[in-house]
């Protein structure tokens, strides 16, 4: 597919960060390439569901892909944060990292039970982003629709991780 290998092209290793060992997969050449950025979002669009009412994004890198795509289809746009940041009564849902935990917020009325929801992430690593914000989703009472990224790092097994949370439709660009 020309517009998967032209996104796949564009996003660069850089060894090293943000800590040794670690190999860090740069979007900012993607999002600097206007035909590689339209391109991310075209096939974005492309694995939505029929009917999506709402698209979640995440603190920050995917606010950059989920937006484009609610405009796209017609849908609204939801943020999910680190705590502190939204203004509104929020539920949260924090799991493991490497080191430590992490915790994500919604606001509680953002979303209403039984609506169709698509969450776009720039990168699925290990998992844990994406499940607790599968959790957030479960908890307001609506329904996952489709999980979708510009890049699996499939080394991670975030995908199996994600099964085991009977999360089974999630689609990776790259
Ligand atoms: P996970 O929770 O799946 O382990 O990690 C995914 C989250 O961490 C995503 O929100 C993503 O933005 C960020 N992330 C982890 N590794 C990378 C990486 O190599 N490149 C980028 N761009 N983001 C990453």
């Amino acid at each position: 597919q020309e517009r998967r290998s032209l996104v796949s092209s564009l996003i660069e290793d850089v060894p090293d960060f943000p800590k040794p060992g670690v190999m860090f997969k740069d979007i900012t050449p993607l999002l600097a390439s206007a035909r590689g950025f339209q391109a991310a979002v075209t096939e974005l669009v492309t694995t939505a569901p029929r009917h999506v009412d709402v698209v979640v994004g995440m603190e920050a890198r995917g606010f950059i892909f989920a937006a484009p795509v609610a405009l796209a289809l017609g849908a609204g746009f939801v943020p999910v944060r680190k705590p502190g940041k939204l203004p509104g009564d929020t539920i949260s849902h924090s799991f493991e990292l490497e080191y430590g935990h992490e915790t994500l917020t919604m606001h509680r009325d953002a979303i209403r039970p039984g609506a169709r929801v698509m969450v776009i992430d720039d990168v699925l690593a290990t998992g844990g982003t994406i499940g607790a914000t599968a959790e957030l989703i479960r908890e307001l009472g609506a329904e996952l629709a489709q999980v979708s990224v510009v890049m699996e790092l499939a080394f991670l097994d975030g995908r199996a991780r994600l099964a085991e949370r009977g999360i089974d439709n999630c689609t990776a660009l790259v």
